[in-house]
């Protein structure tokens, strides 16, 4: 049976834009209805994030002339991932399924099929993922794999080149409107509500207008915010050099006594050398432990869910 998409596409001021990814999107879905591939009533629903620009009246304008299209807009600028979950939990009310995409037509449409296809057999999430990176900047490609190593270095659970073009069920969706934290990472939330997931692979464009929406600055507390909100291991770093430099600190205490027994210092130079490296590491020993109850806080400050059930079968 067909079920009922939203396309959920955050924009911030993206006026350039919007007629051209409007009039793609509206092709794509017209003809998903006219293959009875969705309902009648699915719809693409344009989020604006406190643009400043011409997109919000946009917006109104389709709106008012197709009723395909759908507009919320949020009150002020909360950055990208916060316009996208708005526009996510808007759409569960309504949607069986939503599909989340760029305003600048860089992801390509034509994976909505497939998602749609990969839904068909099961799954709840379907992540799209870049399959190269050739139209991006060299900087942008290079400072995007050092970031995904990075998080799995950290051990967060994460898709490789995988940005915010995704699939998501109304199930999914559900669980994840249980996961009450502030600092919204999406990337790598989505991951920890489980349920069957896949991958569809697409090429990704040319930004088709206008400048990126993500300068050098927004992407680097983008970074740290995925960082943080998902690894505690930074903390738990500091523990393990402690405890390295205390080892250290071994070493260089039996050197200072063999060099002191060879009479080649002059009076205190061992005491001193000893002190710096012994407190040192206890030091970062200590800050370490508090590290470790500081992890726990935070832990508990994010109230996320503890489980998903998945299903009950109770007879
Ligand atoms: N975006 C947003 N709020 C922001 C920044 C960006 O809603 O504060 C939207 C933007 O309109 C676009 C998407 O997020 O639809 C991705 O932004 P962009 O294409 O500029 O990022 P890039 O592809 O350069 O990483
Ligand atoms: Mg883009």
């Amino acid at each position: 049976m067909a079920k009922t998409l939203y396309v959920i596409v955050p924009c911030y001021n993206e006026e350039e834009v919007l007629k051209e990814t409007s009039k793609c999107l509206k092709q794509k879905c017209e003809k998903l209805i006219k293959d009875k591939k969705i309902t009648k009533k699915s719809k693409i629903m344009f989020v604006d994030d406190g643009s400043s620009d011409e997109t919000w009246n946009m917006i109104m304008n389709l709106c008012s002339e197709d009723s395909l299209f759908a507009g919320v807009k949020l009150s002020k600028n909360r950055g990208q991932q916060n316009a996208l979950l708005a526009g996510l939990m808007t759409a569960k009310e309504k949607a069986d399924i939503t599909i989340s995409m760029d305003a600048d037509l860089q992801d390509d449409i034509n994976v909505i099929d497939e998602m749609l296809e990969k839904n068909e057999m099961g799954y709840e999430i379907v992540y799209g993922v870049r399959s190269s990176r050739q139209k991006d900047t060299f900087f942008k490609r290079f400072t995007a794999k050092t970031f995904y190593r990075l998080l799995e270095f950290l051990g967060v659970d994460i898709v490789y080149n995988h940005a915010d073009c995704r699939l998501m069920s109304k199930k999914a969706l559900e669980a994840l409107a249980n996961y009450q934290e502030v600092n919204l990472f999406l990337r790598g939330l989505v991951p920890l509500i489980g349920y069957k997931s896949t991958i569809c692979y697409y090429e990704r464009h040319e930004r088709f207008a206008g400048k990126s929406k993500y300068p050098l600055k927004k992407m680097f507390s983008f970074a740290v915010d995925g960082i943080t909100s998902f690894s505690i291991k930074p903390l738990q770093m500091i523990m393990a050099l402690g405890i390295i430099i205390l080892l250290v600190s071994i070493i260089i205490m039996i050197y200072s006594l063999i060099v002191k027994v060879m009479g080649m210092v002059v009076p205190g130079w061992t005491f001193l050398t000893i002190s710096i490296w012994f407190l040192g590491g206890l030091q970062m020993v200590s800050i370490g432990i508090i590290g470790e109850y500081v992890g726990k806080i935070y832990y508990e400050t994010k109230k996320r869910p503890r489980y998903i059930i998945e299903e009950v079968i109770d007879e």
